[in-house]
């Protein structure tokens, strides 16, 4: 393994959540480089991606807030889903994160070159970029799921069932406020 002597590391941050958000800040913060790669075309993760009616965080508003960042807005106790994505957005345009997110861009692939020490990023489209840090993301909130149901013909891209009547998903609903 050859280590880049005295070259300012490259990071990659996957996915433009609550973490990736943070890690980005983060970053910003130490002068670091970094790109933040996201699927979507918007920031929030779970708060943008669910959107059922009701959606409302479990966690006192005034807790499910960066540290550094508080909230005054909160208009209850527990914030909705709605809530919590204007504050994400709100940061992201404080803290000028949105240039280093580069929307419509999924991480396929990770893969680890020994003789650079480097990571290869690629995407679906069939870029490849190398960076030297990879904070990669499950994302095991927002995959939509249908589970097989006794009597439901449910399929991922068919929110009605034949038989069974309605079939849903927290991130089909109209809006969460
Ligand atoms: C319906 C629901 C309700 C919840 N309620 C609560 C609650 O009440 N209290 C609580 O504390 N937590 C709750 N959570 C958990 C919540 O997800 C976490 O609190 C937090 O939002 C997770 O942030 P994250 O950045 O880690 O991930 P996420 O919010 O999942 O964000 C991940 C981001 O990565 C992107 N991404 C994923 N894969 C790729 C890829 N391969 N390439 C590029 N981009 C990618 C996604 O598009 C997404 O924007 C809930 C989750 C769900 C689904």
């Amino acid at each position: 393994m050859m280590a880049r002597q005295g070259a300012a590391l490259r990071y990659a941050i996957v996915g433009a959540g609550m973490a990736g958000i943070l890690a980005a800040i983060k970053l910003r913060q130490n002068g670091e480089d970094f790109t933040v790669f996201e699927k979507a075309d918007r920031i929030g993760g779970t708060w943008r991606e669910n959107r059922y009616p009701g959606l409302t965080c479990d966690v006192p508003a005034h807790a499910y807030t960066y540290s550094f960042e508080p909230y005054p807005e909160w208009q209850a106790f527990y914030a909705t889903g709605g809530e919590i994505q204007t504050y994400f957005e709100a940061v992201v345009a404080k803290y000028g994160i949105g240039p280093a997110i580069r929307f419509g861009a999924e991480v396929t692939a990770l893969d680890w070159n020994e003789a650079t020490a480097q990571w290869t990023v690629m995407l679906a489209g069939g870029e490849r970029e190398a960076f030297d840090v990879v904070m990669p993301r499950r994302a095991c909130c927002i995959i939509r799921a249908f589970p097989p149901c006794r009597g439901s013909t449910a399929l991922p891209d068919r929110p009605f069932t034949r038989r069974s009547g309605l079939t849903t998903h927290p991130s089909m609903g109209p809006g969460s406020g």
